[in-house]
């Protein structure tokens, strides 16, 4: 069986841990407090459960399950055939953890980052692999959503960039590949671009969220508002990519006010925290910001 080491027991780093393991992989996944990884195997439970229930899961909850363990630290990396980095979406963060990696792998594995706007090639910069570096970039929640960004670092070896992609299908998932590394790969600048354009209107008074994801999910055919996608990112990591954008020349892809900003401030952070663009019941459910008791 091959073995997957997550390092990041945040929201995408538990969804990519629930599917790998769903697709039969052994997976270690890592984060900085125990109360993390804790967090990350009931939330997985939860989700790998409410599948079973649905009867979509191919075999008992237990046997997935039981195919996932909590790291407090990298040194299993020593044992893995990947590596998937879900931390926070922080360079100097993320180049740590990757010098880290570079030193307790094997020469041979392939390393992967699941950032959503950092350049791949500035990450393999710090391992003596950069030929076998490259972007799995997954999109939330990684449970329901099929679509993964193969991303092709300067130095990334043709047969890595593929292996990749074979690595996405072998997890049920569908394969974009984006063959040249540039500041949020393909479809965050698209997403970007037109979150830009509803976080400014919506910072400016011209329209609620509310009224432009029903705009953009009526008027445009999307499953789900732009804002919608936004509270189940996180308005923090949003946030990020919008400074990372501007840092990486591409401050035309994030907004010109800083509404994201001061609502991360403010706590409303998205879904996670219960309220953002919208507030959340404690069973989850969406609610508009403001409404007669809410004022
Ligand atoms: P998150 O805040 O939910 O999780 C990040 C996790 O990283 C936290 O649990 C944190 O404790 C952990 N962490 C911090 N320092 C660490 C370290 N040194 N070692 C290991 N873990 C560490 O964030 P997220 O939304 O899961 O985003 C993770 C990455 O995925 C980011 O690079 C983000 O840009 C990218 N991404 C996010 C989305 C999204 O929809 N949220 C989509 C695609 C890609």
């Amino acid at each position: 069986m091959e073995k997957i080491l997550i390092v990041g027991a945040g929201f995408m780093g538990s969804g990519i841990a629930q599917v790998s393991a769903q697709a039969g992989y052994r997976v270690h996944l890592m984060d900085i407090q125990g109360s993390i990884t804790d967090r990350a195997l009931k939330d997985i439970r939860w989700s790998v459960e409410k599948l079973a229930a649905k009867g979509i899961l191919r075999e008992p909850s237990e046997k997935v399950l039981a195919r996932i363990s909590p790291e407090k630290n990298l040194s299993c990396a020593s044992e893995m055939d990947w590596v998937i980095e879900a931390a926070l979406e922080a360079e100097e963060l993320k180049r740590v953890i990757f010098q880290e990696l570079d030193s307790i792998s094997r020469p041979e594995t392939p390393l992967a980052t699941n950032t959503s706007s950092i350049p791949v090639t500035r990450l393999a910069e710090n391992t003596r692999r950069p030929e076998r570096v490259l972007g799995l970039h997954f999109f939330g929640p990684v449970p329901l959503m099929g679509l993964v960004e193969v991303v092709k670092g300067e130095k990334t070896s043709p047969e890595i960039f593929e292996r990749g992609a074979a690595f996405v299908e072998s997890l049920g998932k569908t394969p974009v590949r984006v063959q040249r590394d540039i500041p949020g790969f393909v479809m965050n600048r698209i997403f970007s671009a037109a979150l830009r354009e509803a976080v400014d209107l919506v910072d400016q008074g011209i329209a609620t969220p509310e009224d432009v994801d029903v705009g953009m999910r009526l008027g445009y055919g999307w499953n789900v508002g732009p804002f919608e996608i936004a509270d189940n990112a996180g308005l923090d990591t949003c946030a990020r990519v919008g400074q990372a954008m501007r840092s990486l020349g591409a401050g035309h892809l994030a907004p010109s006010s800083n509404l994201m900003e001061r609502m991360v401030a403010d706590g409303r952070l998205g879904r996670k925290a219960g309220k953002g663009f919208y507030r959340y019941s404690p069973e989850g459910k969406r609610l508009p910001w403001k409404n007669k008791d809410n004022q």
